[in-house]
């Protein structure tokens, strides 16, 4: 199936996120012999001023405005990798663990199982999930909250992968990102074996997750956060986590207050567009809900910008 490619338009200002609205399916592409398939479990509202850091809300509210309690409208996007031979998934967004108290905050919608079944993928058929980072927005779905208090695996075939940094520090539970990491998505599939712990060690040995997936430490966001590798038949796209939320963001500057060591994600991202843009890798943006894929290029002011969107669902 081609790329729907379509230029990439400023946002229109957006009202409360509305379900009913959302497209459950944001898009498909095909990546040499890969099938990728760009679900979602909806959008939430987050603080702009936290989204864009230093730079000024004269300036970013140009590229996505604000509401009236100066939030703005991201998505949770999943990515989707049929090889032909797994199903992998990256990322299981927000979940259904959070409080109604945060989810009145967040205005979440919990809708990736929705998401999923509109695209004709059962969650018995996912048999690899890769988490960038273990923050609570891009591991919620990990495991599935029922009445009794319980969680189980939301994909039970699956075998989990996840960074034994992002472990450690999560259990940590520091007073700057406690919040952020609910353990609930994570221990209990480390408790059964279901969930693998990379280390950097082991990802410099053999990065390879399966045939043509593969992950690579982008550090500044979280200490070890990885992007994912998308390879097939010459193509290659890259799922760039929180060190890229949005298509946004692409300004090595444009950095986010949540960012540990902001320094470093500026450096990191330098070097990640030094090969995406000659390289015309596609690039998955978890945190952008209107283009959660496109290509880029630098503008006549050498800056980095997103020249072609995947659109909605072809
Ligand atoms: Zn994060």
């Amino acid at each position: 199936m081609p790329e729907e490619l379509v230029e990439t338009k400023a946002e229109a200002a957006h009202p409360a996120s509305r379900p009913e609205d959302e497209e459950l399916v944001r898009g498909r592409l095909d990546l040499g012999d890969f099938e990728i398939t760009l679900c979602t479990d909806g959008t939430y509202l987050l603080d702009g001023g936290a989204m864009f850091g230093v730079v000024p809300k004269t300036l970013w509210s140009k590229r996505t405005p604000a509401d009236d309690l100066n939030r703005i409208l991201l998505g949770l996007n999943t990515t989707i990798v049929r090889t032909g031979k797994h199903t992998v998934l990256i990322e299981t967004g927000i979940g259904n663990k959070q409080t109604a108290k945060m989810r009145e905050i967040h205005r979440n919608q919990e809708l990736l199982p929705a998401s999923l079944a509109a695209a004709g993928i059962q969650p018995e058929e996912i048999d690899i999930v890769i988490n960038t980072h273990l923050h609570f927005d891009h591991c919620g779905w990990n495991t599935t909250l029922h009445a009794d208090g319980y969680v189980t695996p939301t994909f039970p075939n699956a075998r989990y992968f996840a960074h034994a940094g992002e472990v450690a520090h999560g259990h940590l539970q520091l007073d700057r990102d406690r919040v952020s990491y609910l353990s609930p998505n994570y221990d209990p599939l480390i408790a059964s074996g279901q969930m693998t712990l990379l280390t950097t060690e082991g990802i410099r040995e053999n990065p390879e997750i399966v045939p043509g997936i593969s992950v690579e430490e982008f550090p500044g966001h979280t200490a070890q956060m990885m992007g994912v590798h998308i390879e097939s038949g010459g193509q290659h796209a890259c799922y760039i986590g929180d060190l890229i939320p949005t298509a946004h963001h692409l300004d090595p500057t444009w950095v986010i207050a949540y960012d540990l060591d902001p320094l470093r994600c500026i450096e990191e991202r330098k070097r990640f567009l030094a090969t995406a843009i000659p390289e015309e890798w596609v690039v998955l943006f978890t945190h952008d809900h209107h283009t959660p894929a496109a290509k880029v290029r630098l503008n006549e002011k050498g800056k980095p910008m997103a020249t072609s969107a995947l659109k909605g669902a072809v």
